[in-house]
């Protein structure tokens, strides 16, 4: 099912998530951090009508949450949002969350990126900071919902800036290890 799309934000020329994620469907296995080979030099892609199932149904935040910021958009701001489920480890019942991802250093400078990720934590919605290894490597993933309470309660921009670098460059410093895709096993890297 295609799911509601915000009407007047388009895919454009932004292919991140043909770049920034793993992809493990039966029609194609990729490693987050490299390019897939589908992907065409103006960032369309080559198998765009027959392209898998798993591209078909996914819509990064900016294409379907009003309240990620319209500056957001993943090529032009290096921030990625995801939708989540969370589910819970007492109960197994499942809640929306936020995926952030920020792809570089700078995505930390990125206008409404603090005012996007402080209306979901305010909104209750669980938002998570994940932090791509090495290309190829696994990633780290952290709940920032109490880590954030204090700078959203007090509407502290600066201070939840600075949890998130500090998140970011924790989570970089982090160990990680090649990804082992279920259909294929490990994935050279450059494919
Ligand atoms: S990351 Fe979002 S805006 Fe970019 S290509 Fe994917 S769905 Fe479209
Ligand atoms: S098959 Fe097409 S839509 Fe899917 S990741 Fe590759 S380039 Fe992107």
């Amino acid at each position: 099912m295609t799911p509601e799309l915000i009407a007047d934000r388009s895919c454009g020329a932004c292919n991140v998530c043909c770049v920034a994620l793993t992809i493990d469907d039966p029609a194609l296995q990729k490693v987050q951090g490299y390019r897939c080979p589908n992907t065409t030099r103006t960032h369309g892609c080559a198998i765009y009508d027959t392209r898998p199932e798993t591209c078909r149904t996914f819509f990064c935040g900016w294409r379907q949450l009003k309240w990620v910021r319209e500056t957001l958009r993943p090529d032009t701001s290096g921030v990625l949002f995801r939708l989540h489920n969370e589910i819970s480890s007492e109960t197994g019942e499942k809640r929306a969350g936020i995926i952030v991802t920020l792809l570089t250093g700078a995505a930390l400078k990125a206008e409404g990126l603090a005012e996007s990720v402080a209306a979901a934590v305010a909104a209750g919605v669980p938002v998570y900071l994940h932090v791509p290894g090495p290309p190829g490597h696994t990633s780290g993933m952290v709940r920032l919902n109490a880590a954030l309470g204090d700078a959203v309660h007090f509407r502290d921009k600066a201070a939840l800036l600075d949890v998130l670098r500090r998140l970011r460059a924790q989570g970089r410093a982090g160990d990680s290890a090649p990804i082992v895709l279920a259909r294929r096993g490990a994935v050279r890297p450059d494919r």
